[in-house]
């Protein structure tokens, strides 16, 4: 069992995550005190559910006193707060990520959206199908929430010696949140700033500009001139403004690289980012799991949608296409 004390009284429980390229989740728990703070889970899996399990029994962690905060709705940090819920335990989400879930029907709602979003950037339909079938996000989500506790900027969450700020940072999610300790200068940082690969950044119809709001959250934690971030998979960032300037280069990039492929002719999202250079062992778009593809355009879309807000390019519709701005 991966335990290890990171900080005195902050520990972390690796979850692994069967294959998937992100491998483990980091479960961060501060017991002690009234209550036991445990920030993200893992997925609705029963691999999950068991290393997190031993992991806070080998802590003495007692659920029914326990707050569980969560980062942000995804299903690999929220997949088992239905599981580890007794009556006493607190859920805590961001309150626009809350309103999110709290709006959920059931996976036919996610279906017509992959459907909708789908056909928006231009994804061959035979290959939705198969989007819909093969999405994680479904699989490994809690079959049904339990009640939140709405968290908002600023509201103070404390734990054994620490006392954390909840801090607003859409981009990877449309109400990510991470949690800042000022004495400190700690950051949990969720998926909104990772170490050893880059959050990912999609189109959300919750949120504006998703890659604008990403690029923005950056920039207020920035401020926060941190001195070592807690992230939500792999290791502890220690050189935190380093990280995040690397992480702002590589979406100038990517900005660049997706303009270059823009021009006259209009073409649809799915179109573009099978031009894009992805960091896959496969030579060929065409040999790509469709789940790659799907995640691939969704990146796209969030660099276009960008490029659009700045005014370097326009959306055709109907007939659907990006080109560069100007007339035709
Ligand atoms: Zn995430």
């Amino acid at each position: 069992m991966a335990i290890d004390e990171i900080l005195s009284g902050l520990f972390r429980i690796e979850v692994p995550l069967l294959h998937s390229p992100l491998k483990s989740i980091n479960s961060w728990v501060v017991p002690g005190g009234a209550r036991t703070l445990i920030i993200d889970t893992g997925m609705n899996r029963p691999e999950c559910e068991d290393a997190l399990r031993s992991g806070l029994d080998e802590l003495h962690v007692d659920l029914g006193q326990a707050d569980l905060f969560i980062t942000h709705l995804h299903a690999d940090h929220i997949g088992l707060v239905s599981a580890l819920k007794r009556p006493g335990t607190r859920v805590l989400l961001g309150r626009h990520e809350a309103s999110i879930l709290e709006g959920w029907t059931g996976p036919e709602q996610f279906f017509t959206y992959i459907e909708t979003e789908g056909a928006k950037l231009g994804f061959p339909p035979d290959e939705l199908e198969q989007a819909k079938q093969r999405h994680p996000g479904i699989k490994y989500s809690p079959r049904t929430y339990p009640k939140f506790v709405h968290v908002d900027e600023g509201d103070e969450i404390r734990a054994g010696t620490y006392a954390f700020r909840a801090i607003e940072t859409p981009g990877h999610t449309p109400g990510h949140m991470c949690l800042w300790d000022a004495a400190r200068k700690l950051l949990i940082s969720g998926d909104h700033i990772l170490g050893d690969i880059t959050p990912n950044i999609t189109s959300w119809p919750e949120l504006d500009d998703a890659l604008g709001s990403y690029l923005r959250s950056l920039a207020k934690v920035a401020r926060l001139n941190a001195r070592i971030a807690l992230p939500g998979h792999r290791s502890v960032i220690r050189d935190v403004a380093s990280r995040i300037r690397e992480l702002e280069n590589h979406h100038h990039m990517r900005l660049e690289e997706v303009l270059s492929l823009v021009d006259d002719h209009p073409r649809s999202t799915y179109e573009i980012a099978s031009m894009m250079t992805w960091d896959i062992d496969l030579d060929r778009w065409e040999d790509y799991p469709v789940a790659q593809k799907w995640f691939a355009t969704g990146e796209a879309s969030s660099h276009l949608e960008h490029l659009r807000v700045l005014g370097k390019i326009v959306y055709d519709r109907p007939g659907g296409g990006w080109r560069l701005a100007g007339p035709r």
